[in-house]
């Protein structure tokens, strides 16, 4: 099981809930879990197969010219190397 702050279905609606996309309900970003089955990893570093944890919630990004600091929770929209890990990473 997965917690909804890390599915790409979940919509922030404050800091503490948001809404899970795929069925329309309102739950707790950091409390509920999501089916493993229904799961879709977050663009988030973490999920990312250039990132290399190396500590809580820090790891490197490989993904540029020149590796560097990534923290894990990063939002990756908008990041031109992310590629989704082909290997599921528990969160
Ligand atoms: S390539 Fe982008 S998404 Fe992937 S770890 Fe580096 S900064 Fe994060």
């Amino acid at each position: 099981m997965c917690k909804y702050r890390d599915c790409d279905f979940y919509i922030p609606i404050d800091v503490v809930k948001g809404i899970d996309h795929a069925h329309g309900d309102v739950v707790v970003m950091g409390d509920d879990e999501i089916d493993d089955a229904e799961f879709v990893p977050a663009h988030k570093c973490k999920f990312c197969s250039h990132y290399q944890a190396s500590e809580k919630n820090m790891g490197i990004c490989s993904g540029f010219e020149t590796e560097y600091w990534a923290f894990a929770e990063n939002g990756a929209c908008n990041c031109e190397a992310f590629e989704m890990a082909a290997e599921a990473i528990k969160a």
